[in-house]
């Protein structure tokens, strides 16, 4: 059976031409062909955090998943965590900050919403000092964007707080702007807006997130962001690197800065042009998918404002969710299922990575026919 088009906020849908450069022969990776691959990756990298040329920031990649990285950005930064949580990663990213011994205190928001910038300006004043703050900018798995202007403002009130942010679903769907966010660390998977098999992951630093992260005792070994970054920039990754995938990431930044991926008439864009009318572009899926939402008479679940660009959570309350995302995928589109306790009520479509408003406008116009047949 051939596989079917993947609408799942993660892994996503990977472009052959991806695929192939998964499968080129293997070279040593403390040579000049690996320094290469990273060279490669680098400015395209910076590019998609949003950093300009003379920020001090780093980047770096890890053989990691996303998971893995929220536990380095934690092993680098102090014992007092405050944890904003309202969704099952976020639950995660706290419960990863517990396992490692942290004073974790945690402020939840229902889910379909984000926690109150005002009770989280309380809580830093009243309940702290905390050493470091995490959170999950985009929440996969209620579909909620995190608005980050009046965070930055209140994190930026408290000069030793570092900023750990999750930027999984977001980093190469939509703007990330780490240096003028305040971020302190920032990490993404390679499987979600990225559209690579997963594996890998990337990561951004401010100078001061490392500077204090090197005063930090006991951050382990393999997932050290000290070790991680220092090794990036050496061209020496502390343990050997999924190679397969460096290739995978070098190649599907290139594309994206030469507007590869775009639709045609965007394709002589280059550069943080070709970045830029990649995000616009999904952002005009995710308006497409509500207005296909609502033809429907289906609500998405998350606040309106708070609409993630990438997943787009449903509220189906009138749909048999489990035959619909099977007539589906009879027709060869697998959509996701609800996360969580979600699962009955909401269902969801990962409109990102290289899908485009073409694909997902074919794509709706079945689920359309399969709707009208189950009614
Ligand atoms: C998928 C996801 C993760 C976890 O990624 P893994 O690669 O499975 O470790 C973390 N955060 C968010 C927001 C995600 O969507």
């Amino acid at each position: 059976m051939s596989q079917p088009v993947l609408w799942i906020s993660g892994p996503t849908q990977v472009r052959a031409e991806i695929l192939q450069e998964c499968a080129r022969p293997m070279i040593g990776h403390r040579g000049a062909q690996m320094s290469a691959l990273h060279e490669r990756i680098d400015p395209h990298l910076r590019l998609c955090f949003g950093l300009a040329e003379a920020s001090p920031s780093r980047i770096a990649v890890h053989t990691a998943s996303a998971s893995g990285l929220m536990e380095s950005a934690l092993a680098g930064a102090g014992p007092r965590v405050l944890a904003l949580v309202n969704g099952a990663f976020s639950q995660r990213f706290a419960e990863i900050a517990a396992c490692l011994g942290r004073e974790v205190t945690v402020l939840c928001a229902e889910n379909g919403r984000c926690v109150e910038p005002a009770e989280v300006a309380r809580t830093l004043d009243q309940r702290g000092p905390f050493d470091a703050v995490t959170l999950v900018v985009n929440e996969t798995s209620t579909g909620v964007r995190t608005p980050l202007a009046p965070l930055t403002k209140i994190f930026g009130a408290h000069p030793k707080l570092m900023v750990l942010a999750d930027v999984v679903t977001l980093l190469g769907g939509a703007p990330v702007d780490f240096d003028a966010s305040g971020l302190d660390f920032a990490f993404a998977g390679s499987q979600k807006a990225l559209a690579l098999p997963p594996g890998i992951s990337v990561a951004c630093a401010s100078a001061r997130y490392l500077e204090q992260a090197r005063a930090q005792r006991m951050r382990g070994w393999y997932l050290d962001p000290v070790r991680i970054f220092e090794g990036h920039e050496k061209r020496a990754t502390p343990a050997t690197p999924c190679i397969p995938l460096y290739y995978a990431l070098a190649r599907q930044l290139e594309d994206i800065s030469s507007g590869v991926t775009l639709h045609h008439k965007d394709r002589r864009k280059t550069g943080l042009e070709a970045w830029r009318a990649r995000y616009e572009e999904h952002a005009r899926m995710q308006q497409i998918t509500e207005a296909w939402a609502q033809s429907n008479s289906l609500d998405l679940f998350p606040l309106p404002e708070l609409c993630s660009p990438t997943v787009s959570c449903i509220r189906a309350e009138t749909l048999d969710i489990p035959s619909f995302l099977a007539a589906m995928l009879a027709r060869g589109h697998q959509l996701g299922e609800g996360y969580g306790e979600l699962k009955r009520s909401t269902f969801r479509i990962g409109h990102m990575g290289d899908h485009t408003e073409v694909t997902l406008a074919q794509m709706l116009s079945i689920a359309d026919d399969v709707i009208r047949e189950l009614s």
